[in-house]
This record gives C-alpha cells, sequence and structure tokens, in this order.
C-alpha cells in the first residue's frame, strides 16, 4: 500500500525535547501490516549516515481511535513494559526492542525493531501441513520459554502468548512482542488487594477469537493471573507448532472456553513426540501451582538437547 504523503514528507513534526525523536528522523518505506488500532510501517532511520542497521519497525496509532476504543491503559502498559524491557541492562534478544515514542496531534509512534518476515503464526501456515516438526517447534518453543522467563524475572506477564505475537527477524530469530496486554505483577498484586474492572475495550473483542484458543482457566473463573499463565499460553503454542491445530477448539467462543475450564482436549495417535505430549499435559493444568516451572521445563526431557545458556548459537529455522 502507498506510504501517506504526510508520512513521506513530515510537515508539522513537533520535537518535544532537544534529544526526542520525530517523524522527520525516518524515512517511512513501505507498510508492513495493521492492527485494530495502528498501522506499521517499514522506516529507516537517517542517522547516523553509518548506521549497519537503520531498519526499524515504525507502528503509528491514530489518537482519535485509541480514545473511542478505550485503548489508553493498553497503550500506556505497551509503552511501560517495552521501555523496561528495552533498557541496555534488560535488553533481550528474543524480546522486541522499543527504539523511542513520540506523538504529535494526531497519533502515538513506536519505534521499534524491525522484523523481516512478519509473523510467526502466518509463516506456520505456509509450511507443509500447516505446521513446524519437532526440531522447528523445539527451537521455538526454548526461545519463547526463554523471553518468557526473561519478562517474568522483571516482573512482567504477557497475558497474550501466542504465535502471532512472534515475529521473525532476518536472521530467522524471533522476538516476543505485543505488550499491550502486560501487567507488571506489583501492580497486579495491588489490583487484587483493590480490585477494580478493568474496562474492556471496545475493539478488541473482535480480535478476542484468535486469542480465545490461549485463554487460561484462571481468566475464565476471574482468578489472579500469574507467570505460570503465561506457561500455559507457551504450551498451547507448542501443541501448536506440533500438530498445527489449537488443542481447545469448537465451533463457538463459549464452547472453546467451556473446553479450557474442563481442561478436555486430546492428543492424535500420530502425536509427533511423546516428550512434548508428556509437557504439554504437565503444563495444561487447570491449577496455576500445579504447573511445571520454567526451570521444570528447561529441564524436562523436550528440551535435553537444548542448552538455554547459549541459545544464540542455534541455528535458526529456515523456514522462510
Ligand atoms: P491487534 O491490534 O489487532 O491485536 P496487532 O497487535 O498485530 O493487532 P500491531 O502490533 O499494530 O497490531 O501489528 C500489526 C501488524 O504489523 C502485525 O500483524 C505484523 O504483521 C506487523 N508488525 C508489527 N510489529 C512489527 C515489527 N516490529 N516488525 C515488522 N512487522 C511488524
Amino acid at each position: 500500500m502507498e506510504v501517506p504523503e504526510n508520512l513521506k514528507n513530515p510537515q508539522n513534526a513537533r520535537r518535544e525535547g532537544s534529544n526526542m525523536k520525530c517523524l522527520a528522523d525516518y524515512s517511512v518505506e513501505k507498510e508492513v501490516g495493521e492492527g485494530s488500532f495502528s498501522t506499521v510501517y517499514l522506516a529507516r532511520r537517517k542517522e547516523p549516515k553509518n548506521d549497519e542497521n537503520p531498519e526499524v519497525a515504525l507502528k503509528i496509532c491514530l489518537k482519535r481511535l485509541i480514545l473511542k476504543n478505550k485503548m489508553v491503559p493498553y497503550i500506556h502498559r505497551e509503552k511501560e513494559a517495552l521501555a523496561l524491557i528495552s533498557r541496555e541492562e534488560n535488553a533481550h534478544p528474543g524480546i522486541v526492542t522499543l527504539y523511542a515514542t513520540f506523538q504529535d496531534s494526531e497519533s502515538l509512534y513506536f519505534v521499534l525493531e524491525y522484523a523481516k518476515y512478519g509473523d510467526l503464526c502466518t509463516l506456520m501456515q505456509k509450511q507443509p501441513d500447516s505446521k513446524f516438526n519437532v526440531a522447528d517447534s523445539r527451537y521455538y518453543a526454548a526461545n519463547l520459554l526463554s523471553a518468557l522467563e526473561h519478562i517474568h524475572k522483571l516482573g512482567i506477564i504477557h497475558r497474550d502468548v501466542k504465535a502471532d505475537n512472534l515475529l521473525v527477524k532476518s536472521d530467522g530469530r524471533i522476538m516476543l512482542t505485543d505488550f499491550g496486554s502486560s501487567k507488571f505483577l506489583s501492580d497486579y498484586q495491588k489490583i487484587q488487594e483493590n480490585p477494580v474492572e478493568e474496562e474492556q475495550p471496545t475493539g478488541r473483542r473482535s480480535s478476542f477469537v484468535g486469542t480465545a484458543f490461549f485463554v487460561t482457566p484462571e481468566l475464565l473463573t476471574g482468578s489472579e493471573m500469574s507467570p505460570s499463565s503465561d506457561l500455559w499460553a507457551f504450551s498451547v503454542t507448542l501443541y501448536l507448532f506440533l500438530t498445527g491445530i489449537y488443542p481447545f477448539n469448537d465451533m463457538s467462543e463459549y464452547l472453546v472456553f467451556r473446553r479450557i475450564q474442563d481442561i478436555l482436549y486430546t492428543f492424535s495417535e500420530d502425536f509427533p513426540d511423546e516428550n512434548a505430549k508428556n509437557l504439554i499435559e504437565r503444563l495444561l493444568v487447570k491449577e496455576q501451582k500445579s504447573r511445571l516451572t520454567s526451570q521444570e521445563i528447561k529441564e524436562h526431557k523436550f528440551f535435553e538437547s537444548i542448552d538455554f545458556e547459549h541459545l544464540e548459537q542455534l541455528e535458526p529455522p529456515r523456514i522462510y
């Protein structure tokens, strides 16, 4: 799609402070994706001239839409979580880096690490039988686990872990993105002591269908979520990688939720790996405390061949 004129030649770029970035600092090249409230472009940093890695993803959120759809808390959360994770001392190769944020009268701008190959779910659907082989599933799951362990140590729960939120970089490595639903653990505990209704954004309901498959039993019963909620979604994601289908699936969202509440799922006769099956069985457990911890997952037989200390040394699958 054509890049709008106001992005090519920004007229009203406004610097809020001397170090603040603005639209004029980037040349916008092409649209690469659209969310419910945002459009994402491939852009290039203009300075410094000798930048070896000038490509960035420029996510533009229209203020009008954000306000109308009550998305303000989501945008704040995304910015806060990404800003914390993107600090030099907290950086993790498996999590998208936020380079800068700025705004003008109409839009909020997130300058993010660029993922050349888009999201892993779309790539998975292009594979033979729309799934990954065991080795590739193991690779992606190990990298997802490492990213989750990292954010949990920083006190963040992602709460929207799914293959769509894993982006593939030009070197084939993945990074976790979309922190709009995330929660800082301490905040969460405060909310539990003093519960307030979280306002439901209006437009997101329509995109909820995609996420329904990953919903946790605790979300359905209104119980407190914890890092193990992300590990539930991790195991749903691993099941999806290995089979191309969701463990909890049915004709309607309501029936999917019933299945999740009753932990009603099966493994087909030809499920490709016994160790993965055992791992998933020990994570798709209603009681959060009874699920494996991330340390226990790393020590599980399914990941026997993986050295989690040196994940970056593994060659990423070439699936694109
Ligand atoms: P929704 O808001 O409906 O939940 P979303 O979270 O996918 O959707 P965005 O984060 O705006 O919305 O992303 C829209 C699309 O842009 C994504 O599906 C992806 O294809 C692309 N995209 C997002 N971030 C990046 C990135 N860092 N690099 C490359 N492409 C990206």
